[in-house]
């Protein structure tokens, strides 16, 4: 193997789902919902397959009905005209459209900033751009109260640090809004003096990770870093299809950015799958073509707080005190009262990402022993930085109620 692919170990994914499925758990590990998507979704990609006619290789840069469509559902969030056939590449999933996005904009030891925690791939993609990581904890501040309940709002940049890690060398801050794991939607004032900072470094590009962006609970609003002002034509946003339809193994996802950017973008992707997944792409600009006629992404943000509601009433009263996500489909409960031999243990390293043994054993433990699966955050942090959440695991809750409140019976055992 190169000395990039030397880099990595197993991921945290191909650990805990495997374990999930041994021990027949309740998996609320890895994101991924266990319902069907709804009809009009279905149908729309039936019907692509019926009809006939997309099964070849689509337009390297994106499917010409997605990149219209994607233009025509956006534009209005972006306050400006988004121009389908230079502003929008479509990728296999965010996932490609992230990877592709740091090839584009980074070279040999130039540096990216990650705010910790960070979903995990971020890190991966940096590695294999020959980039070098700068990683910025979320500080949790403690409540006004001790009775009052945790929140995601809580989780906040230390400004001197997150300005100290800019250097000449920073090409990339990758910002993820909302904010897995920890359920964050960054406000307006955080992103506004984010874009402050910015402006002192005109050589960094700002990649938004908003794959989130429909999930935001309690009537707050997901606010676009593009929106900024002078931020757009500095920023990439990122979406997928896969958690706005729930057809996560879809592998839909985009990049919208300014002209000279994206199409930098899609000259590398040309040189990574090519092109993406015609039919996919036909369907998902059906279904995006929908929601611009029905409530659905009001609805699905009502469907998933209501689900967040019921998984974070029910870590309370496991007593793993939650922190109430603002967005997203995750929380965090504090396993602190969770006591296992030699889960003292020290941070160690298998991927060149965090890991720190507690966090782990603990999730491990929740599996086996009470048959609920969480993921141990500290693989979405650096090595230094790797002891800092050794007390909480994530929970999804993109799950059926009826799991979700199998998931509650199970809490109870936890003595
Ligand atoms: N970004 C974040 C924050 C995610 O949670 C995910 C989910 N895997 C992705 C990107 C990747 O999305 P996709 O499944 O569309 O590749
Ligand atoms: N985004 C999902 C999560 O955070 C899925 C991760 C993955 O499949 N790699 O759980």
């Amino acid at each position: 193997p190169s000395p990039q692919a030397s880099h990595f170990g197993p991921s945290v994914w191909v650990e805990f789902s495997p374990l999930s499925i041994k021990h027949k758990s309740i998996n609320l590990g890895q994101g991924f919902p266990d319902f069907e998507p709804p009809q009009f979704v279905s149908d729309a990609l039936a019907k692509t397959v019926e009809t006939g006619g997309f099964n070849q290789y689509a337009r390297s840069p994106g499917h010409l009905r997605l990149v219209n469509a994607i233009s025509k559902v956006y534009s209005p969030y972006f306050e400006r005209t988004i121009e389908p056939t230079t502003e929008v590449v479509t990728t296999v999933g965010a996932s490609e459209a992230i990877f592709c996005a740091i090839q584009t904009c980074v070279g040999q030891g130039d540096e990216v900033i990650l705010i910790e925690p960070f979903f995990d791939i971020y890190s991966g993609a940096v590695v294999m751009a020959g980039g070098v990581s700068k990683h910025v904890p979320l500080r949790e501040q403690p409540r006004k109260n001790v009775t009052d309940a945790r929140s995601s709002a809580n989780w906040e940049l230390d400004w001197d640090e997150f300005e100290k890690a800019f250097t000449p060398k920073t090409r990339v801050l990758l910002l993820n809004n909302p904010h897995n794991p920890v359920g964050k939607v960054w406000s307006r004032a955080e992103l506004e003096r984010i874009a402050e900072i910015v402006k002192r470094h005109p050589q960094v590009t700002v990649i938004s990770d908003e794959v989130y962006e429909w999930m935001t609970y309690d009537g707050i609003k997901h606010e676009r870093f593009a929106t900024i002002k002078d931020m757009y034509d500095r920023t990439i946003t990122v979406g997928s299809a896969g958690k706005t339809f729930s057809i996560t193994g879809w592998k839909i996802g985009w990049c919208i950015g300014p002209k000279n950017i994206i199409s930098a973008i899609a000259n590398v992707h040309q040189y990574i799958p090519f092109s993406v997944h015609t039919p996919s792409q036909e369907a998902v600009a059906i279904a995006l073509e929908e929601t611009l006629h029905r409530d659905y992404l009001k609805e699905l943000a009502q469907m998933y707080q209501g689900k967040r509601d019921r998984l974070v009433t029910s870590l309370r009263q496991a007593g793993l005190d939650p922190v109430v996500p603002q967005g997203t489909y995750f929380v965090l409960g504090d396993t602190s009262r969770i006591h296992l031999q030699g889960d003292e243990g020290q941070s160690s390293s298998i991927t060149g990402m965090g890991k720190h043994l507690r966090d782990w054993n603990v999730c491990r433990w929740l599996t086996t022993d009470i048959g609920v699966t969480a993921i141990p955050i500290s693989a979405f942090y650096s090595e230094e930085h790797a002891h800092l959440p050794a007390n909480y695991a994530r929970f999804c809750f993109c799950k059926k109620d009826q799991v979700l409140d199998q998931a509650d019976k199970a809490f109870q055992q936890i003595k």
